[in-house]
């Protein structure tokens, strides 16, 4: 018989890791607190506006598309994701622009509009990213660094690749214009990063999106969550939404299944889980008695990274590139927020 699997959580790291052991024959629940899946690409709605709860840019989308071809199934069956020419737009307070794309001869000009000598360094900085993204993505990304030899081992190439310095720091060592060094060291802000603090590693989120492009999925990022529903339903994967783990019950060292809602409770071999550590340390097992006196201390320095505030709004209006109503809706954003 199948082992039984429940994954906690239905972000796209939930999603992905049901679809995934799935395909290895595994019988799959997911159990999910929100009354619909997505985590943080949740979509919501108020009033007759709908949103995209959070993510929008898409930047490896081959894994979206590995997860239906372990179906012998194609994505472009299920939802739309087309590549982006514009991919930032960075407002600066005095009102100059800076368009970010893929396309070279743009970002020339792009580059040159504040400073001529700027572009050549430009080139080597993404020859250098080039360097971290084939250590920190090809070969580092999908290891998990909790084995002390291990982490000792890579520790001469990272050195080699200046993770000591600060994101900004390293942008700063090839860029000399102050705004040009904070559209190229702005990467880390996607993942909750301080570009001033973050490691240069993350830099290599620069090459990632030189690599494979920005892409957008017609209908918002809901239709990607939509789509693997879709597909996890066909592929009879269990969901339970508006079903929150109270407790991961465990016994001699190893988990039973897990209490939902403080009452039902679900056996089950192995558990994933994507909910914030912190949570699962301090709430979510009950007993600590396997928690050793180092991973107790570590749990007392835990902290949350840096969140986003959202303002989420909607418009009547069509809000065009480069037309009138792009121009009021800068100007709304810049009355607000200063
Ligand atoms: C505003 C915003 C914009 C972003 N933009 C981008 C972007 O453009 N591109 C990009 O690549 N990334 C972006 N990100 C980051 C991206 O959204 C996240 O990295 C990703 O969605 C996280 O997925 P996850 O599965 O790790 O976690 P989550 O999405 O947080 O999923 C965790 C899930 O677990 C559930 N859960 C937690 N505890 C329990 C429990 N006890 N019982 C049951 N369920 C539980 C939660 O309800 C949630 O659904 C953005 C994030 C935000 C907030």
């Amino acid at each position: 018989m199948a082992k039984k699997v429940i994954i906690i959580g239905s972000g796209f790291g939930g999603l992905a890791a049901a679809l995934r052991l799935r395909a290895k024959g595994l019988d799959i629940t997911l159990v999910e607190k929100q009354p619909d899946l997505g985590g943080r690409a949740r979509v919501f709605k108020k009033g007759s506006f709908i949103y995209d709860g959070g993510p929008t840019v898409i930047t490896a989308p081959y894994l979206f598309e590995e997860l239906f071809s372990l179906f012998n199934k194609k994505i472009s069956n299920y939802v739309e994701i087309v590549p982006l020419d514009l991919w930032y737009r960075f407002v600066f307070s005095d009102g100059q622009t800076f368009d970010y794309s893929g396309d070279e001869k743009l970002m020339e000009k792009e580059i040159k509009k504040f400073s001529d000598k700027d572009f050549e360094g430009y080139n080597n900085l993404v020859n250098f990213t080039e360097k971290i993204f084939n250590k920190g993505f090809t070969d580092l990304s999908d290891k998990p660094f909790n084995n002390l030899t291990f982490m000792l081992k890579q520790v001469p190439s990272l050195l080699s690749l200046k993770s000591y310095k600060s994101v900004y720091k390293l942008v700063s060592d090839y860029i000399k214009n102050e705004k040009l060094r904070r559209v190229f060291s702005m990467h880390p802000l996607l993942v909750g990063g301080n570009p001033f603090t973050t490691t240069s590693i993350y830099t290599l989120i620069l090459f990632l999106e030189k690599k494979w492009g920005i892409h957008y999925s017609m209908g918002g990022t809901g239709s990607v969550v939509k789509a693997l529903e879709k597909l996890m339903h066909e592929e009879n994967i269990k969901i339970i939404k508006s079903a929150e783990v109270t407790e991961i019950i465990s016994n001699d060292n190893r988990v039973k299944g897990v209490k939902i809602n403080n009452s039902e409770i679900i056996e089950c071999d192995y558990i994933v889980c994507n909910s914030d550590p912190p949570n699962v340390y301090q709430n979510l097992i009950k007993s600590k008695s396997n928690y050793n006196f180092l991973f107790k201390q570590k749990m007392k320095r835990m902290d949350y990274s840096m969140g986003l505030f959202v303002y989420y709004f909607g418009s009547k209006k069509t809000i065009q590139r480069g037309g009138s109503s792009y121009y009021l809706f800068w100007k709304f954003l810049r009355k607000t927020f200063g």
